[in-house]
């Protein structure tokens, strides 16, 4: 029986950086009822709050939300009537200035340079470096085009994996590259979450829509065993909700 529903948030709860629309929030109240919920995406917590935590209606069993930001190296619960973090792992000042200047190297060497781009690339987010290739604000459209069979960020990583090996190079949403700690990805953090929840991973449900080999939602199949279900959009999770809530109420 699964106990515990996890998900990746980007492409697979909502659009890419956008606010849950108002079904997904509510078929997640209703799933609040029958398991825990664990949402684990690169985003950092401003970004989970936005997109998530502000978005949960009501009717929402707050207390079963595990929401892990920047791939897990961050946790949120809800306790006494707040989002309250649980731990965060950080780069130091030196690790961090280390990766950017690489990154920026990489980027530049490759000629990924973008004639516009719509607010900063490259973000700080404490535990992880994320690169977006159009910017952070860069609308739907162009970012849909700039790489959509994952060409370019498979050579980003490609040439800066080597460089650093003590962090770990992945594809994330629509144009972005997570750069966390080396070990750290999807099933790092869902390793923790299934030893802070005391949830066995065989009672957990994950479900992504990079899922795919190099993909940031793959580590969850493939290191953590966790059981997964691949999406190819919000709509089709919805779906699939409906019917695990039948299952599982
Ligand atoms: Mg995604």
């Amino acid at each position: 029986m699964k106990r515990l529903i996890a998900f990746d948030l980007d492409g697979t709860l909502a659009e890419s950086k956008q606010a849950l629309d108002d079904e997904m929030a509510s078929i997640l109240a209703r799933l609040s009822q029958v398991a825990d919920i664990c949402v684990i995406s690169g985003g950092d917590w401003p970004q989970f709050e936005k997109q998530v935590a502000s978005r949960l209606p009501e009717s929402t069993n707050r207390a079963r939300f595990w929401l892990m930001p920047t791939t897990g190296t961050k946790l949120y619960r809800f306790e006494n009537a707040g989002w309250t973090p649980q731990y965060a792992d950080l780069f130091s000042d030196e690790e961090r200035a280390h990766i950017i200047q690489e990154l920026r190297a990489s980027i530049d060497r490759l000629g990924f340079t973008p004639t516009q781009v719509w607010g900063e690339q490259i973000e700080d987010r404490g535990s992880q470096i994320t690169f977006s290739a159009l910017g952070q604000q860069a609308p739907l459209h162009p970012k849909e085009a700039w790489d959509p069979k994952h060409e370019k960020r498979r050579r980003i990583q490609a040439d800066l994996q080597p460089i650093l090996p003590d962090v770990s190079v992945r594809i994330g949403g629509a144009t972005s590259i997570d750069i966390t700690r080396a070990g750290v990805d999807k099933a790092y953090g869902i390793e923790r979450l299934s030893q802070i929840s005391g949830i066995p991973k065989a009672d957990m449900l994950f479900f992504g829509d990079a899922l795919y080999p190099g993909g940031n939602d793959a580590p969850v199949k493939e290191t953590a065993g966790v059981d997964c279900v691949q999406v190819y959009n919000v709509d089709q999770t919805k779906r699939a909700l409906e019917a695990v809530i039948l299952c599982l109420a």
